[in-house]
């Protein structure tokens, strides 16, 4: 099995992102739609975030990081309120790195 890196680059997601993005705002307002994937996570909370550094407004070297661990709480796994869009200068201060 491949190792999938937990906390992928999606600045080059760009495309697909908004793609989702925008099947995420169609299908909400007909019902709530279930994040099942960490692609589609990613990808609503970087639009959500405008595709910008939510500390600095960079918009290269973007991250989407978890603010509270899945591994910790599971239940927040693909919840929305729970991802923030990060360049890697404050990906590194918010992980402590
Ligand atoms: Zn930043």
């Amino acid at each position: 099995m491949r190792k999938k890196s937990e906390l992928r680059r999606v600045g080059t997601k760009i495309e697909k992102g908004a793609k989702v993005y925008s099947e995420y705002k169609l299908k909400k307002e007909v019902e709530k739609p279930k994040v099942t994937t960490r692609e589609e996570w990613e990808a609503i909370i970087f639009e959500n975030d405008s595709r910008k550094c939510q500390r600095c407004d960079a918009t290269e070297n973007l991250r989407v990081c978890e603010l509270l661990s899945s591994e910790k709480f599971p239940e927040l796994k693909f919840d929305l309120e729970n991802g923030i869009t990060l360049c890697e200068f404050h990906y590194n201060i918010f992980k402590g790195l």
